[in-house]
């Protein structure tokens, strides 16, 4: 719920009402980028009742509104600006440039990490992909290089300055994982395992959070807010395709959850063509799709030599597909302004 509090409400005031809320154990969110003092209230549903009762005495408190959705944190109720990651060095998540996370799907060796660095580069990425802890359906497959894969993600940065994002699966990897990342990365088949969704959580790291295999919105929102919950509100979600009955395709990319997902939530939206697909020549349109319905940012698997990558090679772009790629994407998203004032207009209407 939330509670509204009267206007030039004191600090006094406000903690007093803040007082109240604890007391009846909830916990209490500040609420970022509003005129009035509105304070996010969350805990025990059954509970609520008797609190809102109680608020709704007090003098300090002008009204408490519930908020029947099961998102809270994510939702544009709790936070009315659109959530923007800062990284360092100009490169945000979520603000009005697109940004590209490209790289390959496993950090394999030296010589492969750093010219596909250097390609996706000079490409016009900000971050930095790759994979060191695999989540592989076989276990006979490459799992990744672990500690080492993620030296040599340390090192692409350094020598290009780029951003780094990798694939974290396990809590007793969040220390070497954090040691070396700018993004942690949760993939699909972690998006439900909340006691991990609950440490990463408690870091001062951003997350993205890809959906699950087969999830819904509804469940991967709320994969987000056990991480928000947390305390760590610095999430970014990535629609990487959802498993349907078609075979021709690896996944069904699910183009509509992206506008969707944003009219539910203010957190940054990333789509990944390449797991979306898993076919390199469906990657270039689909991630120009994605840019026009409004994502805010592309997700894709680059090799130097697709043939002989450890995983995923089939829906790697070699460096040349990847840099026409970039061209057509930012195309498309620098025309995307004039559809955007379009859109209000028929919001508000
Ligand atoms: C990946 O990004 O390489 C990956 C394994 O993705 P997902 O979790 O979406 O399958
Ligand atoms: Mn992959």
């Amino acid at each position: 719920m939330i509670a509204v509090l009267k206007r030039n409400a004191s600090e006094e005031e406000k903690q007093k009402v803040i007082d109240v809320i604890k007391g009846e154990n909830f916990d209490v969110h500040p609420i970022v980028g509003v005129e009035k003092t509105i304070i996010g209230v969350l805990g025990d549903q059954d509970n609520r009742t008797k609190l809102k009762e109680k608020l709704m005495t007090m003098s300090e408190v002008e009204k408490v509104v519930l908020i029947l959705d099961p998102y809270k944190l994510t939702s544009w109720n709790f936070k009315q600006e659109k959530t923007v990651i800062d990284l360092g060095d100009g490169v945000k998540v979520g603000g009005n440039e697109l940004t590209v996370m490209a790289g390959p799907c496993s950090v394999e060796n030296e010589i492969q990490l750093m010219e596909t660095a250097k390609i996706v580069k000079s490409a016009g990425a900000e971050i930095l992909r790759g994979g060191a802890f695999k989540p592989r359906t076989s276990p006979y497959s490459f799992q990744g290089l672990g500690e080492e894969g993620l030296k040599l993600l340390a090192q692409a940065r350094e020598e290009t300055g780029l951003k780094v994002i990798t694939e974290l699966m396990d809590i007793a990897h969040i220390d070497v994982v954090c040691e070396y990342t700018d993004i942690i990365q949760i993939g699909a088949r972690n998006m439900q395992n909340y006691a991990l969704l609950k440490e990463i959580g408690k870091l001062d790291k951003p997350v993205m959070l890809k959906r699950g295999m087969a999830a819904t919105i509804k469940e991967w929102l709320l994969a987000a807010e056990y991480v928000m919950n947390e305390g760590n509100h610095d999430v970014i979600l990535c629609e990487r395709g959802v498993r349907t009955f078609g075979e021709e395709t690896r996944n069904t990319m699910d183009l509509s959850s992206v506008p969707l997902v944003q009219q539910l939530s203010h957190l940054p939206v990333i789509a990944d063509p390449s797991h979306g697909t898993g076919r390199w020549e469906l990657v270039t349109p689909v991630a120009r799709a994605a840019v026009a319905v409004g994502a805010d940012g592309i997700m894709v698997e680059v090799h130097p030599n697709p043939e002989n990558a450890l995983s995923d090679g089939p829906q790697s772009l070699k460096p040349e597909n990847f840099r026409l790629m970039m061209d057509e994407i930012k195309t498309i998203h620098s025309s995307l302004h004039s559809f955007e004032s379009r859109e209000r207009k028929i919001a508000y209407a």
